[in-house]
């Protein structure tokens, strides 16, 4: 059966690599997936890599991703980087609210809302990271915390803005720790977001693409891309061994 929507997998290397490490890595993803047709690559590297990774991945199948970014264009704001810095040096999407930055940055919703709609500004995809932490699974504020992050991150966006959305679940006990939602948990919450998103334009939902986040590796992603509302992955750990991230791209857009 045909997909509803065309797959995207996103490598975050998070903080890692030197730039001869980002760009060695970063070739051999562009070698790996260059027959592949039918699905949306990017990788993102550290700040300090994303130009020399954006130049050498220039016109090929491959797209950079940042991992962070700031919601205004300039100022004084030391140490932040705007979406428009990162679309100058060839992103095209941005990470934003990821779980890590969160917990150990203390990243409020408000702050996630404000800095997609800033790379959305700037003409970069915003990569809009939701998920709930094990205490909140355990205690089955689950589906209310996703709903409250999303709200938050999409308020103020105007139709078009949102078409251009990308929406990772990442629950946040299954990230970094080998645990992986099982497909039937990344395909709940996924749902989930899809009908509240039908909620605010129900065009748009259908054509939403929604990763899934959290240990993702080559041995899982076909039994969480079988799932109807699973469109990709958001990947970490195994997006840092070139030959582990293309399996999951190949196996990922192949189920
Ligand atoms: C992530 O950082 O977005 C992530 C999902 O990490 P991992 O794949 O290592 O769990």
């Amino acid at each position: 059966m045909a997909r509803a929507r065309r797959p995207f997998f996103c490598g975050n290397w998070k903080l890692n690599g030197s730039i001869a490490e980002s760009l060695a890595l970063a070739t051999e993803v562009r070698n790996g997936v260059a027959t592949l047709r039918d699905a949306d690559v990017a990788v993102a590297p550290g700040f300090t890599a994303l130009y020399a990774v954006a130049k050498r991945l220039e016109d090929g199948p491959v797209s950079v991703a940042a991992q962070d970014c700031f919601w205004e264009e300039k100022g004084a704001f030391t140490g932040e980087v705007a979406p428009a810095q990162l679309a100058d040096v060839g992103c095209k999407h941005v990470i934003v609210g990821h779980s890590e930055r969160r917990q150990l940055f203390g990243e409020l919703d408000a702050a996630v809302n404000l800095k997609a709609r800033a790379a959305l500004r700037a003409g970069l995809q915003p990569i809009i990271c939701v998920g709930e932490t094990l205490a909140e699974r355990d205690a089955g504020e689950t589906l209310g915390r996703i709903q409250a992050q999303l709200d938050a991150a999409i308020a103020e966006m105007s139709d078009d803005d949102l078409s251009h959305v990308v929406i990772a679940y990442e629950p946040v006990w299954a990230i970094g720790t080998g645990r992986n939602a099982t497909p039937g948990q990344a395909q709940e919450v996924h749902q989930f977001i899809r009908a509240r998103v039908a909620t605010r334009s129900a065009p748009l939902a259908p054509k939403l693409r929604i990763l899934y986040g959290g240990s993702v590796k080559p041995d899982n992603i076909r039994a969480l891309m079988a799932e109807a509302d699973v469109d990709g992955g958001l990947v970490g750990g195994a997006s840092l061994s070139a030959e582990s991230f293309v399996r999951i791209v190949k196996e990922g857009s192949a189920a």
